[in-house]
């Protein structure tokens, strides 16, 4: 068993403890506390540090690492995919050795900016899931699901997917599962079984990009506009379908797909209604504000987020849109946008929501006896009075260590 002590220890479950101590044994914690003047039980000094748990990075692409710093910020949202899918036509996804050598760089940079669970989305499956089950990272591996204009079986392709994610390596750490792309990409009946699928497989979350962009609304409420003209234009689009003329939230809702179990991601076209809708599922919004910048969709209404009650977490979606896998700059941005979103609230965000969400709560996002020591130390100033604001002011890579390695 080892002691730790500490300028602060930050459970997120519960206040910061000034002069703190957490003890450990075989990777678990044991119990944690404040130390009393008196308290002369020696320990191992972290010093003027804040010990808390891991931070949960609930929405990456680490296949598209490799396009880091090569696509401009876009002043629309499907002129960014349109240069995203041109990168991605000059190279072959299985065989490049670029994005497995990207994979690689995203992991050991998710590692120093303190991660130690994510939620990441997966075109080739394997590429990712067998370098995330080597690595210190835990997580869910969401195999994404696109098809719009197929006159497919959407049953056959789901039961499809699922052995593929059966004949993944056994491991309790990372975990596989399924994702719809989007509403302007997936089938109205892929939809539904994909929901169907997720819904008999013992507790593991969805994901699905939802009501990211403005050309997304239009698409459902209209049938029409940009969107439409880029499926037209890469040969996706499929004429038979019929816009549901209503916004993307209530468009899922219709059709059952959002419920506890649901990662909405992005959200920036919702309104107080969508939110109400989102919280009363019980789903969980994933705000990547950095990314949604870039590509041209805007800032979401981070303040309308927190009001509603919605479960929020965080994400910095990948390289393509966002310039680094730091949740901490991504709180830093969120901190920025909305500064009167509680420090504890945006910390929570980062950790506990993200790890809930994700199924991984159990072990991971807070501090607290019983789960696993995926603790950071991150160097805060001597006398940091306000230690949570300090942590949601954007904190570097070179001040993070992991207590225990
Ligand atoms: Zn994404």
């Amino acid at each position: 068993m080892i002691r730790y002590h500490a300028a602060w220890v930050v459970p997120i479950e519960g206040e910061p403890i000034k002069d703190g101590w957490v003890t450990v044994d075989r990777g678990r914690i044991v119990a944690l506390g404040r130390r009393a003047a008196n308290d002369s039980t020696r320990g191992v000094e972290l010093g003027d540090v804040a010990v808390m748990p891991g931070l949960v990075n609930a929405h990456t692409h680490l296949e598209l690492s490799y396009l880091r710093d090569q696509i401009a910020p876009a002043s629309s949202f499907t002129a960014w995919a349109r240069q995203i899918i041109a990168e991605r036509r000059k190279t072959h996804l299985l065989t490049d050795p670029a994005i497995p050598a990207g994979v690689d760089a995203a992991i050991e940079e998710l590692l120093r900016c303190g991660t130690a669970l994510v939620g990441e989305i997966t075109n080739t499956l394997f590429m990712t899931f067998d370098k995330l089950a080597q690595s210190p990272l835990a997580g869910v591996v969401f195999w994404e699901l696109i098809g719009f204009n197929l006159d497919a079986d959407f049953d056959a392709m789901v039961t499809q997917a699922l052995e593929d994610l059966g004949d993944l390596p056994a491991t309790e750490k990372v975990r596989g599962s399924l994702a719809a792309h989007a509403p302007y990409s997936v089938a109205p009946l892929f939809f539904r079984a994909i929901k169907k699928a997720v819904n008999k497989m013992p507790f593991v979350p969805c994901s699905v990009h939802l009501a990211e962009n403005v050309e997304e609304v239009e698409l459902l409420t209209t049938g029409g506009g940009p969107w439409k003209a880029l499926m037209q234009d890469i040969g996706s689009w499929n004429p038979e379908w019929t816009a549901p003329g209503v916004g993307p939230v209530k468009y899922l809702d219709d059709m059952g797909f959002i419920d506890d179990r649901l990662l909405v991601v992005h959200g920036v076209q919702t309104s107080k209604a969508d939110l109400e809708r989102l919280r009363s599922r019980g789903a969980t919004l994933v705000t990547c504000p950095r990314s949604n910048g870039h590509t041209g969709a805007g800032l979401p209404p981070i303040v309308d987020f927190y009001e509603s009650g919605v479960r929020i977490a965080i994400g910095t979606d990948s390289l393509a849109s966002c310039p680094d896998l730091n949740v901490f700059a991504e709180i830093a941005t969120l901190h920025a946008l909305a500064p009167s979103v509680p420090a504890t609230s945006l910390l929570e965000s980062a950790t506990i929501q993200g790890a809930r969400a994700l199924g991984f709560d159990a072990d991971y996002g807070t501090i607290e006896p019983g789960k696993l020591a995926r603790l950071l130390a991150v160097d805060v100033p001597p006398g940091t009075s306000d230690v949570e604001e300090y942590l949601v002011s954007g904190i570097h890579p070179g001040q993070i260590r992991w207590v225990e390695s």
